[in-house]
């Protein structure tokens, strides 16, 4: 009420044109919602009526719901829930935009009876439509939280299409309501989705509706930059009826800036399009536009014949609002010209419908009231009741003053709050952009670390495989160092140092050890009958044979040709003796094959343990070699023990 009381020129502005901007958004705004979805999943006749639907839209939504509503009589029983649902939706839409909320609610409730999802688009679009009536009826806060549910389940399912339009109802919904800094917020929201969409045909409504809510805030320059571009792009699109209500929104920005001359070319485009488009209801808006024109150019014959024009077109009960502000025009025109009773007869239809407002509440109203009463008085020569009411008219004009003061006051507020939500937005972007570097790098040092880590493992395994040979070739080293390599038994260096070692071990834990050296019989024969190389064989096999009998401690060597040492310790002589004499059977009983042939060898062995007397490994020897060389005298294949 407080913008109806003081933007007189907006009066018809705030409850027609927006009304009617409010109403074709819903419109307009939704119908590239619903073929984005349809495309896919409607069948193809019934996408066909949907596009015939929508180019009737664009004329005239009467003509898209009489369309719709013989589509759903003729075929609605054979079509599927989320077709009918679909077509609900459209027609709650054209419903709304014509004013007919009780039949659009019905509608509203038949699509959600068919249960759409809710996260479709097709559900948030009900969802919206159903917000849109109930804004329409005033019920405001309902509406919003509606809109809201609308924008999570938009958001929940990254429908960024669905998201701008709830923006962009939203922001309608705060216009609508007077809270500019809201809407503009909003709008700037569906704005940043739309520009990313790259969809243009939403972005000029969106822009044409913002044009009008910055020009509310009398932001004049950027409404009427939105409002050329969006005409521009409408015409150059043949959306005439768009570009209409556009257009009469910017020759009313040129009027309010007192920019006559351009009003004039901008009402008189108005009109054009209105001829084009074959709709003449709404052609009163240019003829009064003009009639002020016109009268502030001091050409009141035709601001005259403009206001006729006017009165012939507009509503034929016009609310009381639109009966005071057009007696008022009425009566500065006729004061112009000196028609003493013409402007008493305004003045006074102008007081009777005043009658119904409170004067604080329609200072502008009130102020040109009296200022017309002051001048008329003059012209009377009335110049007492021209001062006094000159006095009340500064005094109004005052208070209206004040009151302009703080409306321009929040206007730049709502300016500079568009500006940072402006700069915010590019802070964000900012962020995000620094975010995404960030990630980039994070995940770059991530890749390098992974790099360092397989290139360690790679030297860490070479680097085992590395050791694990070396030391493998070492123990083969060593083992060759102390291997003798035809029978794989200890070499004699080895043999005696193990001997030696276990020796003193035993001298010095006072345990029993013994010792066991024996020698082939008749090798020679063997080498001779069979070859040097068989008689390899022969000394391999007795290798294998007499091996069985070592245990764990005991070390079996080769220290000569045919000769071997058998290290035994905690061992008597007895105990030694009794090994002796299986090795001596055992390899008397193998039968070797050597070239073909079956054969067996034999062996004689000598015995000695440790004893006081041998307190040395070389005199143990010595005295086991005796011992042998005794076997053999007695006739060999046998075990002699040295004796103590
Ligand atoms: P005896 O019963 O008295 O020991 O008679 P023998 O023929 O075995 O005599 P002796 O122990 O003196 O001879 C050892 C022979 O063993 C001499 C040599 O030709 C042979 N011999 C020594 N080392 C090897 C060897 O590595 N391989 C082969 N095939 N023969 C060897
Ligand atoms: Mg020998
Ligand atoms: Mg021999």
């Amino acid at each position: 009420m407080m913008r109806a009381m003081s933007m007189t020129n907006k009066v018809r502005k705030s409850s027609i044109s927006q009304r009617i901007y409010f109403l074709l958004s819903l419109l307009l705004c939704l119908t590239f919602a619903i073929p984005s979805y349809a495309i896919n999943a409607h069948p193809p006749w019934l996408q066909q009526s949907f596009d015939q639907v929508d180019i009737l839209d664009k004329k005239d939504p009467k003509l898209a719901l009489d369309f719709a509503q013989k589509l759903l009589a003729e075929k609605g029983d054979s079509m599927s829930d989320y077709d009918k649902t679909a077509l609900y939706e459209r027609l709650a839409r054209y419903c709304t935009y014509l004013g007919e909320f009780t039949l659009g609610q019905e509608y509203i409730k038949q699509g959600f009876a068919l249960k759409p999802d809710p996260a479709s688009s097709i559900g948030i679009s009900l969802k919206l439509s159903q917000a849109s009536i109930l804004d329409e009826l005033g019920n405001s806060e309902q509406a919003l939280n509606l809109y809201f549910e609308a924008e999570q389940l938009a958001k929940d399912s990254e429908n960024s299409k669905m998201l701008a339009d709830t923006y962009s109802y939203l922001a309608n919904s705060y216009s609508l309501n007077h809270n500019d800094i809201e809407a503009l917020k909003y709008f700037h929201q569906a704005y940043l989705l739309l520009e990313k969409l790259g969809d243009d045909l939403e972005l000029a409504y969106l822009k044409a509706q913002m044009a009008t809510s910055y020009s509310f805030i009398n932001d004049d320059e950027k409404a009427i930059s939105l409002a050329t571009e969006v005409i521009q792009y409408f015409l150059a699109n043949e959306y005439y009826f768009d570009a209409l209500y556009a257009q009469s929104g910017l020759a009313n920005d040129y009027l309010r800036m007192k920019d006559y001359q351009q009003a004039e070319i901008e009402f008189k485009k108005v009109i054009e399009l209105t001829k084009k488009l074959g709709k003449s209801d709404s052609i009163y808006t240019a003829y009064i536009g003009l009639a002020k024109v016109y009268f502030h150019l001091e050409q009141n014959d035709k601001a005259r014949y403009y206001y006729q024009l006017y009165e012939s077109k507009r509503h034929q009960a016009p609310p009381p609002y639109t009966v005071i502000h057009d007696a008022i025009f009425v009566a500065q025109v006729e004061l112009a010209d000196e028609n003493i009773d013409k402007v008493k007869q305004a003045i006074s239809i102008a007081e009777q419908a005043l009658t119904k407002f409170e004067q604080e509440k329609a200072l502008s109203w009130y102020s040109s009231l009296y200022d017309l009463k002051s001048k008329l008085a003059k012209l009377e020569n009335n110049y007492q009741a021209a001062y006094e009411y000159q006095s009340e008219y500064i005094r109004i004009k005052a208070l209206y003053h004040n009151e302009e003061r703080e409306r321009v006051r929040s206007k730049y507020k709502v300016m500079f709050d568009t500006d940072q939500a402006l700069l915010q937005n590019q802070l964000l972007e900012r962020d995000k952009q620094l975010d995404k570097i960030a990630l980039e790098n994070a995940q770059n040092k991530q890749w390098l670390q992974n790099i360092i880590i397989i290139v360690a493992i790679i030297f860490v395994i070479i680097l085992s495989a590395f050791i694990y040979r070396q030391v493998r070739t070492s123990k083969t080293l060593h083992k060759l160092a102390n291997t003798d390599t035809l029978t794989e038994l200890a070499n004699r260096r080895f043999s005696f140092l193990y001997a030696e070692k276990m020796m003193s071990l035993a001298i010095r834990e006072q345990e029993d050890f013994a010792i066991v050296v024996f020698d082939v019989d008749h090798f020679k024969q063997v080498n001779d009958k069979y070859g040097h190389a068989g008689g390899d064989i022969a000394l391999k096999a007795l290798a294998i044979t007499a091996s069985e009998y070592v245990r764990n401690k005991d070390i079996l060597g080769r220290i000569g040709g045919e000769e071997f040492l058998l290290v035994l310790p905690n061992t008597s002589a007895k105990q030694a003796t009794v090994i002796a004499e299986r090795i001596r059977l055992a390899i008397a009983n193998k039968v070797l094959t050597i070239n073909e042939q079956q054969t067996n060898i034999t062996a004689s062995f000598g015995v000695a343990e440790l004893s006081a007397t041998r307190a040395s490994f070389n005199q143990l020897f010595y005295d086991a070699d005796i011992a042998l060389y005794q076997a053999k005298e007695k006739g060999r294949n046998q075990v002699v023990v040295a004796t103590s």
